[in-house]
């Protein structure tokens, strides 16, 4: 089977160095396998948009020298395909509307403490229809009450029960907008996408799109999570510390930028041009994959 892998960064901002890692690691894996590595620019949450942060992206991916195959997808312009898959989730029962606000959602007994409602677990309020009078607000996905389970590249084992752990959830929010586990796995799928290599950061959104895979009868690619870039302190590294603006990126800024971003995903390569540098990766991923017992 031919490997086609995938970076889908939100055009919220600049690279920063926990995207540029799930760039980098997406390429190799993608690469190594002698495979194809696709962009999709992930623009549907419109209130998060930065102007000309796509063309940011792209052209510092291509001072990094990660060549992409094909056009740039931007998931703003395949509005009917995220339509077309609502309609046959519903047609099988799979989603419902949602009247619950926010407000209503927080104050719910079931609810634990999260801040983020985004975490809370739905209490099911809706699942067996509006109340009389009750305009619907959000889409949501029926969770299956079943433990999911798949082994990643990079952690190894997981499973998770949707049900459990976030219950049923937003496939397309209040404002209109498609959510992001909708809209992922319908372009995954539309693109052919077999191997998807990001931030660990998204391994807790894994299990929620591989049920909907499963809903929607398309393949479940392989996946692998890689290390989030912290600080001293063990914090994630955000947009507004992280962010790689590209006026800052002079050629040994980029150098050791990919050094360390080559370190984050366990490979210690000297600095020289970047194609050199992610040759010399492909190398030692290639080495060490030789190493692994076979299965
Ligand atoms: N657009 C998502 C982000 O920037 C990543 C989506 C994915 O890789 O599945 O966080």
């Amino acid at each position: 089977m031919s490997i086609i892998g995938r970076f889908a960064p939100s055009p919220t901002g600049p690279l920063h160095r926990g995207s540029l890692v799930a760039a980098v690691g997406s390429w190799l894996f993608a690469r190594a396998a002698g495979g194809l590595w696709l962009v999709r620019m992930e623009d549907l949450d419109t209130p998060r948009l930065v102007p000309g942060a796509d063309r940011e992206i792209l052209a510092a991916l291509r001072l990094y020298g990660l060549e992409w195959d094909g056009e740039v997808v931007y998931q703003s312009q395949r509005i009917a395909l995220y339509e077309d898959a609502l309609r046959r989730l519903r047609e099988r029962g799979a989603v419902f509307d949602c009247g619950c606000s926010r407000a209503e959602l927080q104050r719910a007994a079931s609810a634990p403490a999260a801040s983020d409602p985004q975490e809370r677990i739905y209490p099911g309020t809706c699942r067996d229809g509006l109340a009389p009078g009750r305009p619907p607000r959000a889409i949501r996905f029926r969770a299956p009450a079943e433990v999911i389970a798949f082994d990643d590249l990079v952690v190894g084992h997981v499973e998770e029960n949707v049900a459990n752990e976030t219950g049923d959830f937003v496939v397309k929010r209040a404002d209109g907008v498609f959510a992001y586990q909708l809209a992922v796995v319908v372009d995954d799928a539309a693109q052919g996408v077999t191997q998807i290599v990001r931030g660990a950061d998204l391994l807790s959104s894994t299990a929620r799109q591989i049920a909907l895979q499963r809903a929607l009868g398309v393949p479940t690619p392989v996946y692998g999570h890689v290390p989030l870039v912290v600080d001293e302190l063990g914090n994630k590294i955000g947009k507004r510390d992280g962010a790689l603006p590209l006026p800052l990126l002079d050629e040994s800024r980029v150098r050791s930028t990919l050094a360390d971003a080559l370190k984050t995903l366990g490979f210690e390569v000297a600095p020289a041009k970047p194609e050199k540098m992610l040759a010399d990766a492909i190398s030692l991923l290639k080495a060490r994959e030789n190493e692994r017992p076979p299965a």
